[in-house]
């Protein structure tokens, strides 16, 4: 039985228990064992440590335990894309998605239950927030989905790429992120090359300054709009860090001489009517221009209640020209698992809202039921919540 004085193991990266191990007198390289006992084996029991002493084995049996989210729900899309419902020692529920692809097979992952961000496209951004999720909960992702996809029926597949898109902002929970990355790029962990882990924000950019500093991993940058106003009213963090700041972090963000990234993902996701105009491109185009970029365009996503609609495909089509017109790389994201409400954008999970984002919606119904919101060009659809939100079994 856990219990609160254990200390979990999935919480340290390998530093970290190094740490650990030298505080209570133990050799610093056990650790090194241990982080391969529970990342590359998949323990669940320190007793099957086998290389490690009786001793060692005894004390972590006292004082430690191996405690992965619980799955609570599986689902698997048409497209073969998984989703993991997984539930979290307080009751909160966070979700994971794999997505399959022929050459290599991509996990998405939560750093937070729910997000504090509000960006107005966004379903995670309807639950409101929690709290940050510890270094165990988002590695506990990847434990999960690397032994869980053992044993797909179609034979084993494997977690080759990782990217930090699912619930939350990532660079609002820094430490725990930077750790469970650590992890992901141990070679006596996940092993997994800093090309293919992926950090996503929507822009926090001291944060961006600091995670250049201490990891290199591949950065994508939610961009949404060529333009502050627009951008504004999409990513509201964009009136705290405006565009102009966000790039300059970024070039910085290249150039740290620790590293050898070579571009930055933008990610932009497809409105219709909103920002996917020709204009709208072109300035794209323009803003973007000496910076080593990739744009990923993302068919938008739709919700129940949202006020948004996916623009055309001819329209997609069109954008996408001007831009590799313009000489960017331009890649159109694939809609996947869109069947389980897996797709971008639409990880709900069950999120005890902290942040008052449900009474926040319900003031607004009430202002519109009694007729005096007409006007505010803020005004949210009157019915937010989800019907497939929270546990689904
Ligand atoms: N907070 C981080 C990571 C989470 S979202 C970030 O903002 O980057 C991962 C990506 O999905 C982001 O680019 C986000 O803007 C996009 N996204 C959110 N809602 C979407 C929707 N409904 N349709 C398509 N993409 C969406």
């Amino acid at each position: 039985m856990p219990t609160a004085t254990k200390v979990n193991l999935l919480n340290y990266s390998q530093e970290a228990l190094k740490d650990y191990f030298r505080t209570v007198g133990e050799k610093p390289f056990r650790a090194t064992q241990v982080i391969k006992w529970l990342h590359q084996m998949g323990v669940t029991d320190v007793d099957q440590m086998s290389n490690l002493s009786k001793d060692l084995r005894a004390f972590l049996q006292e004082h430690t335990e191996i405690r992965p989210p619980e799955i609570a729900m599986e689902q698997q899309s048409a497209d073969g894309t998984y989703k993991w419902l997984l539930r979290l020692d307080d009751g909160n529920a966070i979700e994971t998605v794999f997505i399959p692809e022929d050459d290599r097979g991509t996990l998405c992952i939560s750093s937070q239950v729910g997000c504090a961000l509000d960006c107005t496209f966004c379903s995670t951004a309807r639950q409101g927030f929690n709290r940050n999720l510890t270094v165990a909960e988002i590695i506990g992702q990847l434990w999960i989905a690397k032994r869980a996809l053992q044993r797909d029926p179609k034979g084993p597949r494997a977690v080759t790429n990782v990217v930090m898109m699912g619930m939350g902002e990532p660079l609002l929970n820094f430490e725990p992120l930077v750790a469970a990355l650590a992890l992901m790029m141990d070679d006596h962990a996940y092993g997994l090359s800093r090309r293919r882990v992926t950090v996503s924000t929507s822009g926090v950019v001291p944060a961006l300054d600091r995670l250049g500093d201490v990891i290199d991993v591949s950065l994508a940058v939610s961009l949404h709009a060529p333009n502050d106003a627009l951008r504004d009213q999409l990513v509201p963090l964009n009136r705290k860090y405006p565009i102009e700041r966000l790039l300059t972090e970024c070039r910085r963000f290249l150039d740290k001489k620790e590293t050898q990234r070579k571009h930055i993902t933008w990610e932009y996701v497809m409105l219709d009517k909103v920002n996917d105009s020709d204009e709208h491109a072109q300035q794209l185009a323009t803003l973007l221009r000496g910076i080593p970029s990739k744009i990923n365009l993302i068919p938008f996503n739709p919700f129940p209640d949202t006020r948004y609609k996916r623009s055309s495909n001819n329209r997609i089509h069109r954008f996408r020209d001007i831009l590799v017109n313009a000489g960017y790389t331009v890649i159109t994201r694939k809609t996947r698992g869109e069947d389980i409400d897996a797709a971008c954008g639409q990880l709900a999970g069950k999120v005890n809202d902290r942040s008052r984002r449900e009474i926040h919606f319900a003031r607004i119904e009430q202002r519109v039921n009694n007729n005096e919101n007409k006007t505010d060009p803020d005004h949210r659809p009157t019915s937010s919540k989800r019907p497939n939100a929270g546990l689904r079994h």
